[in-house]
């Protein structure tokens, strides 16, 4: 039973937001919900999209968060397909598109993010492709089947993790696909150099194709329809659908005209302390949008700590665009909201599969911040686990058709103790007594 006293509102009906209303139930808050999200569908998870959804296995079905009675059950209110527009933060009040005006004690703002557009000649082209929504997956989905068909080109602009996955996806359909990327390996920014040949050997092995080195300039095309891609190099490749995977914004629009403090330097977003409360006590934001602390190297023992240095490193803020953040941020921010203590500071972690390859990566370490990387395990049978590391202190890992390993890998990143390479390299040594400070075999 629902009583009107307090109105909890969660603008973005994606993962965080449709978990936040969850666990506000759960939690047991009387009060109204609100949900509003711009997408007509209900909120649903976006792994699939780039995976078993685009290749047919997953039905439709499977990717909804809660099945649509669900919200009814649980009195959450729900405006779909209504973007919200304008936040007054004097009045208290989200205004919708249509003009409605809703009131909020409290706020979540989990509004995600979109995705990066190429700024070229030709984008405007039916047959040029982004991922981020169910629509545009069907859409791709029907592209592939038919470029399967006809023996068609995919170009995918940028070889991270959804233009590989979706090269993954493009070949099972027997599509033709060159992937053009300005980085000498796939996957630069998140592995660094040592460990995306892996990737790019995967693919070829695959029959795809890769342009290294190189941007995409222009599409050309005629009566509306994709026919090449130019590169900056001066070279031009046959394609019929291209794909732009040059990664995403957050959607602080909404944030950044209410005046809310937003995160600077890398990946922006909207600024949160450990609470997930923004520079609006009563406004909370959770999700790809939320710019979190990240904790990790600062708490290192004093002296020890290496303090990184740019924008956005440990020292900054860190957005996290990956599921799992999604799942655990949206409940966090909802105690948080009820007045819980709350400390979010879970370690990034994210999963993808290509192929026969399945991997999970944790922590944080972009080229430039690593001094080293550690494999344990056979890296030609593509089973191992990589470890990036600064001072011997681990910053992320990755195992890669190893499993069962990821709290082991995420204590040795948050216990910030000093291990030896050797020890982290050899496969009799346990993790979990690597964490504990003990290299001994
Ligand atoms: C194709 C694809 C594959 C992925 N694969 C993986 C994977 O394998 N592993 C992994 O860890 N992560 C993966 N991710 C990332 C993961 O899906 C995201 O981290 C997650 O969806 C973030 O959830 P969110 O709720 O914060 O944002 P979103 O899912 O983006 O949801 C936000 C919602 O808010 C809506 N919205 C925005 N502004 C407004 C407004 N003003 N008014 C109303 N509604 C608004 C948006 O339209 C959207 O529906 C993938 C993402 C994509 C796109």
């Amino acid at each position: 039973m629902v009583d009107a006293h307090r109105t909890f509102v969660i603008v973005g009906g994606g993962l965080a937001g449709a978990k936040a209303a969850e666990t506000l139930r759960e939690e047991g808050f009387t009060g109204r919900v609100i949900l509003i999200g711009d997408e007509r569908d209900h909120p649903y998870e976006r792994p699939p999209l780039s995976k078993g959804y685009l290749t047919g296995d997953d039905e439709r079905d499977s990717v909804f968060v809660h099945e649509p009675a669900w919200y009814a059950g649980a009195d959450v209110e729900l405006h779909l397909g209504q973007p919200a527009v304008h936040l007054d933060r004097a009045a208290k009040c989200v205004v919708l598109g249509d003009g409605t005006r809703v009131h909020y004690d409290r706020l979540l703002l989990a509004t995600g993010a979109e995705p990066r557009r190429l700024d070229i000649p030709g984008t405007g082209l039916a047959g040029v492709h982004h991922l981020r929504r169910l629509a545009h997956a069907d859409r791709l989905r029907g592209r592939l089947a038919a470029l399967g068909q006809e023996n068609g080109h995919l170009v995918i602009a940028g070889a991270g993790w959804i233009g590989l996955e979706v090269a993954a996806a493009a070949r099972g359909y027997g599509a033709e696909v060159t992937v053009v990327e300005p980085s000498a390996t796939p996957l630069h920014a998140v592995l660094g150099p040592e460990l995306g040949g892996l990737f790019a050997d995967l693919h070829r092995e695959h029959g795809v194709r890769f342009h290294f080195g190189a941007r995409l300039t222009g599409i050309t095309g005629q009566d509306g329809i994709v026919q090449a891609v130019r590169t900056d190099d001066g070279e031009e490749h046959p394609a019929h659908d291209v794909l732009a995977a040059i990664g995403a914004a957050p959607r602080t629009a909404l944030a950044e005209a209410a005046g809310l403090a937003l995160a600077e330097g890398r990946g922006g977003g909207i600024a949160v302390d450990a609470a997930l409360r923004t520079s609006d006590p009563d406004i909370y934001a959770a999700g790809d949008v939320a710019a979190v602390r990240y904790p990790f190297a600062g708490e290192l023992p004093s002296g020890e700590a290496p303090r990184f240095t740019g924008d956005g490193l440990p020292e900054g803020r860190l957005r996290v665009e990956h599921w799992a953040n999604a799942l655990n941020s949206g409940p966090a921010a909802a105690r948080a909201m009820l007045g819980d203590e709350v400390r979010y500071d879970r370690v990034p972690y994210f999963f993808s599969d290509q192929y026969d390859v399945g991997m999970e990566f944790s922590g944080y370490a972009p080229p430039g911040v690593y001094d080293q990387v550690v494999c344990r395990g056979d890296v030609s049978k593509r089973e191992f686990v990589a470890f990036w590391l600064r001072d011997n202190k681990v910053l992320a890992g990755m195992n890669v058709n190893v499993w069962d390993v990821t709290e082991a890998v995420q204590r040795l990143i948050t216990s910030g103790v000093t291990v030896d390479p050797h020890g982290l390299a050899d496969p009799a040594v346990p993790l979990e007594r690597l964490a504990e400070g003990d290299s001994r075999g």
